[in-house]
């Protein structure tokens, strides 16, 4: 919900300012309508419905897996589209992919958000509200998020962090929040001097300059060593380990001595590898064996790396990562 909006007209209708805490609770624990906030008067309801539409995003589908993923396709007020994704496990976590942006202005050569045409970036108000339908389709808690989504959240990251500082009431504490960027070393500098301790993750997928500018355009901007270096020392700062995502490409950055470029570059204090199979987007790439995922996976933890594998979640509904595209 446009939460200018709703304090604009709660002012106008003379209500006290613990309305606006009032509504947002209800949100923010699943209602759906502001006729189920029974503890406002009937009469303010009523006006609220008629003068706040209760989310910035119309539903537009909404996609389940057999896996109990769910993609949720929602468009803004002037007609972007925006996805987000539920992930949800057999542990009890009920994770949130949200998007930050409608579509992306960078171009990686093997994300299918990078192919789409891009939008503009999302108000704060418009991110929460992904994170209010995925609450509403759980019918239940939500307890992690990760700006994983469509978009690169440093060049948002203003309306981004405002829309962290209200996700611990619906249950997603900033320390079980992730920010994921291509590498977008002023966002990163930033982050790394709030007090907000939101985890970072970073996109590398090469090791070397020449590979990862192939890949990821925005290399060319912000090399490899300067992330790294930014990375550092947002850990020595926060004293939080940053993950390193990597997308497994075969015959292209899953060798061997890849591994072993890749963990010489990093150091094992601040640093955690997650690799993540490449799912299907229409790019000239094709994912890694399983057997070359785990070969790699060994040569990092010989070099005292930890590595896990991603888990993919919602391929057949194109909602896993890096599939992100608002096909409709
Ligand atoms: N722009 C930010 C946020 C998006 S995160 C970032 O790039 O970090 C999306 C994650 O999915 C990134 O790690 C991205 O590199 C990865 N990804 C993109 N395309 C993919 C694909 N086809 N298969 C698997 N992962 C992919």
């Amino acid at each position: 919900m446009d939460l200018k909006l709703l304090e604009y007209t709660l002012r106008e209708l003379g209500e006290p300012r613990y309305r606006d805490r009032q509504v947002w609770k209800w949100a923010a624990q699943g209602a759906a309508c502001f006729s189920a906030m029974t503890d406002l008067p009937l009469s303010l309801r009523q006006t609220l419905s008629e003068r706040v539409p209760f989310s910035t995003l119309a539903p537009q589908r909404e996609d389940h897996a057999r896996d109990g993923t769910v993609k949720a396709l929602l468009r803004t007020t002037d007609g972007r589209p925006v996805e987000a994704v539920l992930m949800r496990y057999r542990d009890g976590r009920a994770s949130m992919c949200l998007s930050s942006q409608s579509g992306c202005p960078l171009t990686c050569r093997f994300c299918a958000t990078g192919q789409m045409r891009f939008g503009r970036n999302l108000t704060a108000s418009e991110i929460l509200d992904q994170a209010l339908a995925l609450r509403r389709a759980a019918g239940g808690a939500v307890n992690h998020a990760v700006f994983m989504g469509m978009g690169e959240p440093m060049l948002n990251l203003d309306q981004v962090l405002e829309a962290c500082e209200r996700l611990p009431q619906l249950g997603v504490t900033h320390r079980r929040t992730a920010i994921s960027t291509v590498g977008w070393i002023p966002g990163i500098e930033r982050l790394a001097g709030e007090p907000i301790p939101i985890r970072l993750a970073l996109s590398l997928h090469a090791a070397e300059d020449a590979l990862r500018s192939e890949l990821m355009p925005v290399n060319e901007r912000y090399p490899v060593a300067d992330v790294l270096a930014a990375c550092r020392d947002y850990y020595e700062r926060k004293r939080r380990r940053v993950f390193i995502e990597y997308v497994m490409l075969a015959g292209v950055n899953d060798s061997h001595a890849q591994a072993g470029q890749l963990a010489r570059a990093l150091d094992r204090q601040a640093f955690k590898v997650n690799l993540i199979p490449y799912n299907p987007t229409g790019s000239a790439y094709a994912g890694s064996s399983r057997k070359a995922i785990a070969a790699f996976k060994l040569e990092l933890e010989r070099h005292g790396i930890t590595a896990t594998v991603r888990l993919t979640r919602g391929r057949e509904i194109d909602a896993a990562c890096g599939q992100l595209a608002a096909r409709s």
